[in-house]
């Protein structure tokens, strides 16, 4: 075994038991910092070395591969459903029939909650994850191994190493705050909010592209560990085992006695449970004993040796007073239920979402019904039915809007979109004030000092239509406001002023184009490195970009054509708004280094490669990627590739430390 596959071996342990202390353990004892600088050092022996690839390496977890079609493949053992029961009698029932079957009442059990995702199974070889299988219609499923292997908590290898045999299956889950945290991040994008936690996640196993599905904070709770021979004889110690091998084993398991002791369960987490970071939706008690569980064996359907206790979910009736319809700065219409005020879950609940115009419909709702409100993931809580029965007869339809609340511009809905829209753009009040509260948030121009409030009082006095105009704004303009004191006003000022420093990826984000959301601008800033560029750019070119998709690049090319953004952006850029990425002329430090080509190679211990590479350009020199006749020096770090050397030798090129470098331009 050679120095360099050591030392790789090293980091990858390494990172992997971090990967299970900060998401197996929830407690991770290095930094985030830390554990980045582990990692890239590794993703860099990685790259010198393509011939130590390690298809379980912790480098993996980042996605990058695409699958078009996935795989079908046919499980080894069955994936049953799980029969449900609904009440303590049910589950006195289920266990006088295993009485029955199995001829004693020594049964003991296991408390487990029912977690609310997408099952899934998977397969360890020589203690590392083989394959990662969706359950399907039970008997097949996809394989979706790639984008499994970017849940964190689920181990690539396994920490105690095992000569057993065995299929370990668990639910994928999102957490609940990811989730919101998601959807945030969507609305403000101008996309629709995915509609609760449990299809994001199943949807999410079936993305092509692995590093969208990296992005998802998902997570895997395991429940169930098959094999024809495990260590232990019950299910329990069998679960215990799990954890050992790194697997996420919920801490909320438990042994019960008997069936008193499993009521006791139940109604211990019937409110706990919601406490808990992400959803379930029940119990599932399962009999303790393996050997138990061999002899009473399966119906067509389920295991006769588990069932699933659901909770009623809490679920209130009240009265739908009105329908809301908001307008948000993209046009896109939200109807909003008004209800009459009932406490649910904590709170006292006022208003339910409606999502759209279908959602309406299949509900059938009727001013003044009966509704029945639940409360999920979701960030506000949603209508699951009606109660027809005391609707009266002359209850009115609730009739979706035709045409705008706040401008009475004729909607439009264009095919596949769930929502209708607005279109006056530059018209409808709620569109031209959502843009630039948008415009001014904190994670766009972050205008100190501004505020929603503001923009609409601004708004209203005619003071602003765009959010250029905010450029043009006077102190004195301000001051005769309501409530506008000089000094909140020179705050404003200022903040505009401060402004014009915000980095262009930041503007971008800030203009709000459709689809174009925190990320995307920073791939399209770094991408184009400038607003002209980028706005004339065609939707070819767009499309080749990282990330960009058709729906981005259409939308950007939309935005770039029309002649009144083209004049927005021209007024912005007058008033010295930042649209190019600047090239930090004021980081040069010499030109000590000029007409000197440097090649760099290896691993430094001061320094990133990247950061090396800064330094030669900031000190006037240039960075090759090939040792040539052309190359001055070579700069070598720790693992600099054979070959590399030996080039390097032959054309009799200095190969120098890190240190002589910084040397070099410190003299
Ligand atoms: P059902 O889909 O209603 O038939 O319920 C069976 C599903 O419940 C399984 O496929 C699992 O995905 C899920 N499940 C969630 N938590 C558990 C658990 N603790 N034990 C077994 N299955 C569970
Ligand atoms: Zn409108």
């Amino acid at each position: 075994m050679n120095n360099t596959l050591e030392q790789i071996n090293a980091l990858r342990e390494e990172l992997h038991q971090h990967n299970y202390y900060y998401y197996v353990l929830d407690r991770p004892i290095i930094s985030d910092f830390d554990f980045d600088l582990k990692l890239k050092k590794l993703q860099a022996l990685e790259d010198l070395h393509p011939e130590y690839f390690d298809e379980n390496s912790p480098t993996q977890r980042v996605g990058g591969q695409i699958t078009k079609n996935f795989e079908t493949v046919t499980h080894q053992n069955r994936m049953y459903s799980l029969d449900n029961s609904y009440s303590k009698e049910d589950l006195l029932e289920w266990e006088k029939r295993n009485i029955k079957l199995l001829g004693t009442d020594k049964i003991t059990y296991t408390c487990e909650l029912k977690f609310d995702g997408a099952s899934i199974n998977l397969t360890y070889k020589n203690n590392q994850l083989e394959r990662a299988v969706t359950r399907g219609d039970g008997f097949q499923g996809d394989n979706v191994t790639q984008n499994i292997k970017t849940i964190k908590s689920i181990p690539l290898k396994l920490k105690n190493s095992t000569d057993y045999s065995f299929e370990i299956r668990g639910e994928i889950i999102l957490p609940i705050d990811g989730f919101n945290k998601m959807n945030l991040e969507r609305i403000e994008a101008g996309e629709d909010p995915f509609m609760n936690p449990r299809n994001t996640a199943s949807g999410s196993l079936k993305l092509q592209d692995s590093t969208e599905v990296a992005k998802r904070p998902l997570d895997c709770l395991l429940y169930q560990i098959i094999g024809d021979n495990l260590p232990y004889k019950t299910h329990f110690d069998n679960l215990q085992f799990a954890k050992k091998m790194g697997f996420k084993i919920p801490d909320s398991v438990k042994v019960a006695e008997n069936l008193t002791e499993v009521f006791q369960f139940i109604d211990e987490w019937d409110q706990k449970r919601l406490t808990l970071p992400y959803e379930t939706d029940g119990v599932v008690v399962k009999i303790n004993s393996i050997d138990q569980q061999e002899e009473l064996g399966y119906t067509a359907k389920s295991p006769r040796w588990a069932i699933a206790y659901k909770y009623k979910t809490e679920q209130v009736a009240t009265r739908l007073l009105s329908v809301d319809y908001q307008v948000g700065r993209t046009g896109a219409i939200t109807p909003v239920a008004n209800l009459e005020p009932v406490p649910l879950g904590g709170t006292i609940v006022k208003r339910a979402s409606l999502h759209n115009a279908d959602q309406i419909e299949k509900l059938d709702l009727h001013l003044n019904d009966e509704v029945y409100v639940e409360k999920g993931g979701e960030i506000i809580p949603k209508i699951v039915g009606v109660n027809e029965l005391s609707r009266n007869n002359e209850a009115q339809r609730v009739q979706y809007i035709t045409h705008c609340p706040e401008c009475q511009t004729a909607l439009v809905r264009t095919e596949g979109d769930a929502k209708h829209f607005c279109p006056n753009e530059y018209g409808c009040p709620p569109q031209i004030t959502g843009r630039i509260i948008h415009f001014i948030s904190r994670k766009a121009m972050n205008i100190d000092g501004l505020g929603a409030e503001t923009v609409e009082l601004l708004f209203k006095n005619k003071l602003i239509y765009d959010f250029a105009d905010l450029y043009d704004l006077k102190v004195a303009q301000l001051i005769p406001l309501e409530r506008m004191a000089e000094k909140s006003a020179q705050n404003i000022a200022d903040g505009l002023i401060k402004s014009k420093e915000i980095p262009f990826e930041k503007v971008l984000f800030a203009i709000g184009i459709r689809f174009v959301g925190e990320t995307v601008s920073k791939k399209l800033a770094k991408h184009f490195k400038s607003m002209d560029y980028m706005m004339s750019a065609s939707y070819d070119a767009l499309i080749t970009v990282d990330e960009i998709g058709d729906r981005i690049a259409q939308s950007i090319v939309e935005f770039s054509n029309n002649i009144a953004n083209q004049q927005l952006i021209n007024r912005l850029k007058s008033y010295g708004l930042q649209f190019e990425i600047k090239e930090d002329t004021s980081n040069k430090t010499s030109e000590k280094l000029k007409n000197l080509v440097f090649v760099v190679s290896g691993v430094f211990e001061k320094v990133s490669r990247e950061e090396l590479k800064q330094s030669i350009e900031q000190n006037g020199g240039k960075v090759g990627s090939s040792i040539s006749s052309k190359t001055n020096y070579v700069v070598a770090g720790e693992n600099m590739g054979p070959s590399k050397r030996t080039k390097a030798e032959d054309l009799k090129i200095p190969i120098i430390s890190e240190n002589d470098f910084f040397e070099m331009i410190q003299e």
